[in-house]
């Protein structure tokens, strides 16, 4: 079972991925907690540069960056997990690079989402948790090595918003893959909820 958590920056996903991968670790599950950009060794390296290179990358050679990152990381790391049986636990996946590429208004959703199904062989996970949070409220949340990435994007609340608008409108269209959760609740209603859903894939 592979479960992708989406959400914009500071929305709870790698707290809840954690608390995740506890819980399946506690009822003996063997659990591979994993993240894009940059769940493998080429990854690390392609992570490095789309969020540190200083200056714009160009947006159709950046989302080509994502799409190979995220190409090496199912064909190395997720999908031999999931032929050894382990439950995979990873956080964002094809979801956000159609929410951010797509976002910035320049790329076509459809043709992102294209490139990463290309990319990955069509590999779509069995649940997505979507952590839905206002772009303001999940700003305070961030702590001082989660903030977003150093690019005019940060500045741009507008962008936020439309990457929230997206994530919202992607988990509309595919509502048996998707579990959007109002991540303003307490983090233990949240963890609650997730493994409601995540159990009923595990059944
Ligand atoms: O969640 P994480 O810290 O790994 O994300 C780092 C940043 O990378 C995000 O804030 C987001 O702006 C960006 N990103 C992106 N497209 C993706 C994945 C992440 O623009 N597909
Ligand atoms: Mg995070």
């Amino acid at each position: 079972v592979w479960v992708t958590f989406e959400g914009g920056d500071g929305s709870g996903k790698t707290t809840q991925a954690a608390l995740l991968e506890q819980w399946l670790r506690q009822q003996g599950r063997s659990v591979l907690r994993t993240r894009e950009p940059g769940g493998s060794d080429v990854g690390v390296l392609i992570r490095d540069i789309v969020l540190h290179h200083r200056g714009d990358i160009a947006p159709r050679a950046e989302a080509l960056l994502y799409a190979a990152d995220r190409a090496h990381h199912v064909a190395t790391v997720v999908r031999p997990a999931l032929a050894r049986g382990e439950v995979v636990i990873q956080d964002r996946y094809l979801d956000s690079s159609v929410a951010y590429q797509g976002a910035g208004r320049v790329l076509d959703a459809d043709e992102v989402r294209q490139l990463s199904l290309w990319a990955t062989e069509g590999a779509l996970p069995d649940v997505t948790v979507l952590l839905d949070l206002d772009p303001a409220t999940a700003r305070h949340r961030l702590d001082a090595d989660d903030k977003p990435f150093d690019r005019l994007e940060a500045e741009l609340a507008d962008f936020h918003e439309r990457v929230r608008a997206a994530f919202l409108q992607l988990a509309a269209a595919e509502p048996e893959r998707f579990v959007v959760i109002d991540a303003a609740q307490p983090v233990e209603e949240i963890a609650r909820l997730v493994r409601e859903r995540v159990a009923a894939a595990l059944a």
